[in-house]
């Protein structure tokens, strides 16, 4: 008899009343951009409602997706349509102007300007939105630059750069099956952050702040000292602060080395509108076949 293989197929999202269930359970075995949605809907009702404990309902009807997401499913499309950063930046946050939280006040400005120019910015949301590149397949050294390019159009400050390329450095690093102490070494040494700060000490003497040089460590010390996926989200929103970005930060890294629960997955991705979860399903299937929808 003749044997059929068959390839991946485009991932059709069915709406449910308890979430979204996917027709093709086998595309969802790469992990892209959900660490990213997963954590700013988890962190999406701290932000400016702090907790410090790992103890908390990681979904509640409050929970929402916010800019990370918007962003993260941005710099994606960008990468699918070949077109600038910047112009799928400022295509989707026009299209979505006011999410939970808003967007931040400069950046705000340069998503309502007419004619849009970077403007030296070390805010972390270069950070947040870059997970997309660090799955790319043609290495760490290009996906540093895409990284570097992603956050380029708005956030062109050498710490702004710093914190994306750095984020989608670990993403890269993880994939290529480095150890947390192996990552903690190479990440120190290229961009000299303080990785031995403890969740404890950060906890104590956490005050909101977002930029990439306070909020990218942090989030990579929340995932240095999970034990696994759920745990790395519920440590990066124990620290306060800007809690949606810090955990969207921590969870692009964390999928890259852990598997993700699937009802973290379920949940996450029902909070998303179509057009959104269309972006992500053709990225999945982009990472599966090469090919852009
Ligand atoms: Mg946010």
């Amino acid at each position: 008899m003749e044997s059929k293989t068959e390839g991946p197929t485009k991932i059709e999202f069915v709406r449910s009343t308890g979430g979204c269930l996917f027709e093709n359970e086998n595309n969802l075995k790469n992990n892209i951009m959900l660490g990213a949605i997963i954590g700013d809907v988890v962190g999406s009702r701290f932000e400016f409602n702090n907790t410090n404990t790992l103890n908390f309902e990681l979904f509640t009807p409050e929970s929402t997706f916010t800019d990370d997401t918007i962003c993260t499913i941005a710099v994606a499309d960008a990468i699918l349509k070949d077109i600038p950063f910047g112009e799928s930046l400022h295509y989707w946050c026009r299209k979505y102007p006011y999410p939970k939280g808003g967007y931040g006040g400069s950046f705000a400005g340069w998503v309502h300007s007419d004619n849009p120019k970077p403007y030296n910015s070390y805010g972390n949301g270069s950070a947040m939105r870059v997970s997309a590149c660090g799955w790319l397949e043609e290495g760490p050294n290009v996906i540093s630059q895409y990284a570097k390019k992603s956050a380029e159009c708005t956030h062109n400050h050498p710490e702004g750069v710093k914190g994306a390329v750095a984020v989608a450095d670990c993403i890269a690093f993880l994939r290529i099956g480095l150890s947390k102490k192996e990552l903690k070494n190479h990440i120190t040494l290229l961009h000299g952050y303080n990785l031995n700060q403890t969740c404890k000490d950060i906890r104590a003497g956490n005050s909101f702040n977002e930029t990439c040089q306070v909020t990218v460590p942090q989030s990579i010390v929340a995932f240095l000292e999970s034990t696994d996926f759920e745990s790395s989200i519920r440590l990066a929103v124990s620290l306060g602060g800007d809690s949606d970005t810090i955990a969207a930060i921590t969870g692009s890294i964390a999928e890259a080395f852990y598997p993700i629960p699937h009802y973290m997955k379920e949940r996450a991705l029902s909070k998303l509108p179509t057009d959104l979860l269309n972006v992500y399903s053709n990225f999945l299937y982009y990472k599966a076949t090469g090919i852009k929808l």
